[in-house]
């Protein structure tokens, strides 16, 4: 058994992870930071940095997307929730849809008055949302940051498909109206509007975190060593302080060490453990090292040492149903990418190379709505969504019930 030690351990090289390892490197050089991740690096990697490749990583047998496979459901008809994570470095932000999606001011305001986090309201979060960011889609806006290492744009092109679907929208849709921003994060988000995206205006790169906060900033921090292809099994403690983490090296990461999985390695930390493994990954970590709820540590034989009951429970997500519709032959789409048809491939990535823009430059969303129903919807709903509107929406006039958009893309299968 091998063992190191560092001040500060991240368990997680995944979007928080690489932020808070960037950031804690930067503030304090004389720290000694590790960063253990699951999957693989990303660097330059263009499925990663071109931002329309972003379909390519959810191919059954991605190695840069972990599939977590619930059991089969009643409500489904007998078939199996998938979720797929990020498993790379930069986690999701580097295989995500770089769909630009802020909550409203409420949904953050929850966590400190309806969860009791002193300290994650609306207030405090909002200058750490702004220090991330740079807006390139307009200037002077009182809810946007303007230089920070992720840039926002509206991507490198607007299809015709995102421009007709705000035309319609604008002709039979009057109530609603049109906002220009809808990721403003207040009650002015709640209309029809162009969609900001994760990409740089200038370069038409993916704002994901490895490369803004971690790759380019490797001279800045001689201080942070990342290990890629490391499984984090448990939290090592010593009385009630968190000490280090036990981890093996996952094969398909490491093929020169076939049996490395059998291995356990220990790395110290003398100051502090962070678990920043995703909303899967980092309670599975605390349940192994033995915090959780107690049966269910009973029933895997883990000696509960913290009995926590909110451990992995209460997940939410927003599920996702896409309605394919005939499009013109005209339509712009990135249909041609995403199938990896080489004439488009190349001809899109030439663009995007010399001018950072074009569909390479994409996401295939250029405009939606995040939704409130009317009360009249509210009536056709029916009253099974009645006592979730009173408890939770009704009384928050800037919370989107639904997001509704257009796809310029017909290849999600
Ligand atoms: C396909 C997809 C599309 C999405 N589209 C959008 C979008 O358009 N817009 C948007 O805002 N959000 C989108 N999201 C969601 C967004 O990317 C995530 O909410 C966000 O990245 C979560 O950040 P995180 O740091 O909590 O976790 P992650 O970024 O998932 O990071 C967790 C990291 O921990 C690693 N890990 C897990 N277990 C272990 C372990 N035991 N040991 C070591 N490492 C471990 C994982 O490999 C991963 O890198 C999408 C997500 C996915 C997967």
């Amino acid at each position: 058994m091998s063992e190191t030690t560092y001040d500060i351990i991240i368990a997680g090289g995944g979007t928080a992870g690489c932020l808070i390892a960037s950031r804690l490197s930067s503030a304090s050089p004389s720290l000694r930071i590790l960063v253990l991740e699951a999957g693989p690096h990303t660097r330059n990697d263009l499925f990663h940095t071109q931002p329309a490749r972003y379909l390519y990583h959810i191919r059954p047998d991605s190695t840069t997307v972990k599939f977590y496979v619930a059991k089969e459901s009643e409500e489904l008809l007998g078939r199996q929730l998938v979720v797929p994570c990020g498993q790379c470095l930069g986690g999701g932000s580097s295989v995500n849809f770089a769909m630009y999606t802020r909550a409203a001011a409420s949904d953050y305001d929850d966590w400190e008055n309806v969860y009791g986090n002193e300290g994650w309201g609306y207030k405090d979060l909002l200058p750490l949302l702004k220090k991330s960011e740079t807006y390139q889609v307009a200037k002077d806006k009182e809810t946007h940051g303007y230089s920070g290492p992720l840039s926002v744009s509206y991507g490198g092109h607007y299809t015709n498909i995102g421009q007709e679907f705000l035309q319609v929208a604008e002709k039979y849709d009057k109530g609603r109206g049109m906002t220009e921003d809808i990721n403003d994060t207040t009650e002015k988000s709640l209309g029809y509007g162009r969609w900001q995206k994760w990409i740089d205006a200038n370069t038409g790169h993916r704002s994901d975190v490895p490369h803004h906060f971690i790759y380019a900033k490797e001279a800045e921090h001689p201080n942070l060593e990342i290990q890629t292809g490391c499984l984090v099994k448990r939290v090592i403690f010593e009385g009630e302080r968190a000490t280090g983490v036990e981890y093996s090296l996952n094969p398909r990461f490491h093929p020169d060490e076939p049996t490395a999985d059998n291995v356990i390695l220990t790395a110290k930390a003398s100051k502090l453990v962070v678990l920043s493994a995703g909303t899967f990954g980092t309670p599975q970590i605390l349940e192994r090292s033995g915090i959780g709820q107690k049966d269910v540590l009973d029933r895997v034989g883990v000696d509960c040492r913290v009995e926590l009951n909110e451990v992995g429970e209460n997940y939410q997500d927003h599920n996702v149903i896409f309605a394919p519709y005939l499009a013109a032959d005209d339509a712009e789409t990135l249909d041609g990418i995403v199938r990896n048809d080489t004439d488009e491939v190349t001809k899109w990535s030439e663009i995007w190379r010399n001018k950072g823009t074009g569909l390479m430059a994409h996401n295939a969303i250029d405009s939606g709505i995040k939704l409130r129903p009317t009360p009249e919807e509210l009536k056709e709903i029916g009253p099974d969504f009645e006592e979730r509107w009173k408890e939770y929406f009704e009384n928050a006039p800037d919370k989107p019930v639904l997001w509704i958009g257009a796809v310029s893309m017909s290849e999600l299968r």
